[in-house]
């Protein structure tokens, strides 16, 4: 389906040579899990970001939320980009995810540019490339658990259906409920389901913790964990909890619009193992 759009020139074929996929009883289609850890070893970069900038203008006020990140992410690896609020988590995030354009440098991602093509190449690549999570969920008020992740299943190529997106997050029997007669973490979760049922490459998830009480956030995080695991997702958690970077692959401090560390955990922490 769709044309390949002119700017970035992506295929309207996804790529799905180099994913990681599912075991029987899990969610792709073609193959056998691959744990994060030997994706990585055995990778090259999917993203690749090189001297981003982003200065905010307002009026005579410049605000400099990013002041020159190189980035690279591998295939099925989680990363936690951790700092304190300000620091540019958000704004990095936003334009690894074709929501915002940077100020100056390059976003690459497999074989296409990022920066610099058109509005409808963004858009696409957003559809087909990318899922996102938020810490207010987002989700449509009118419209139950299936048809909030229907609306993105209707217009992705090659999703799971609503129904196993949302068995896949423990919502099976949840799945004709409204928002508001689900808890805040169920809500969260329906938004996971959202995100993946397009089989995205790449999870982006900020603060999706953030308004949730310690047992609904690693609920949530479990099944972030789950999606990473067995869809080989390369997975972006934005936090500014750093217990939550204990179930990463690397950690990426972010300090005042710079990578200030980064540090690879030896041993990926479970979600349920944590506590904060
Ligand atoms: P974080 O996600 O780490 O909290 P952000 O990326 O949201 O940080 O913000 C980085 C800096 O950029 C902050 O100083 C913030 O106030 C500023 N900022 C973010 N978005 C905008 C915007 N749309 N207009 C002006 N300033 C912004």
């Amino acid at each position: 389906m769709g044309r390949a759009p002119s700017g970035l020139g992506f295929s309207p074929i996804r790529v799905r040579g180099r994913r990681p996929t599912d075991s029987p009883q899990s969610l792709g289609k073609n193959g056998v899990v691959i744990a994060a850890k030997d994706v990585i070893s055995t990778s090259t970069a999917v993203f690749e970001a090189k001297g981003l900038t982003k200065v905010y203008r307002m009026g005579e006020v410049e605000v400099h939320a990013l002041r020159g990140v190189d980035l690279e992410l591998y295939q099925g690896e989680f990363v936690v980009l951790l700092g304190p609020s300000g620091s540019g988590k958000s704004t990095l995030l936003n334009i690894l995810g074709g929501l915002d354009a940077p100020t100056a440098g390059t976003v690459r991602f497999r074989d296409h540019e990022l920066i610099g093509g058109d509005d409808e190449g963004l858009t696409h690549y957003r559809r087909e490339h990318v899922g996102f999570i938020f810490q207010f969920y987002n989700l449509i008020p009118s419209l139950t658990a299936r048809e909030n992740v229907a609306l993105v299943t209707e217009i992705a190529d090659d999703p799971m259906s609503p129904e196993e997106a949302l068995r896949l997050v423990g919502l099976g029997d949840r799945m004709d409920h409204f928002p508001s007669q689900m808890s805040g973490g169920e809500q969260q979760r329906v938004a996971v389901a959202r995100a993946i049922a397009k089989r995205p490459d790449v999870l982006l998830c900020d603060e999706p913790t953030g308004a949730l009480d310690v047992n609904t956030g690693v609920a949530v995080l479990e099944v972030i964990e789950r999606a990473n695991r067995e869809l080989g997702t390369t997975t972006v958690v934005i936090t500014h909890n750093a217990v939550i970077a204990d179930m990463a692959d690397r950690v990426i401090s972010v300090s005042d619009g710079r990578i200030a560390t980064v540090r690879r955990n030896d041993h990926r922490a479970t979600a349920a193992q944590l506590h904060w």
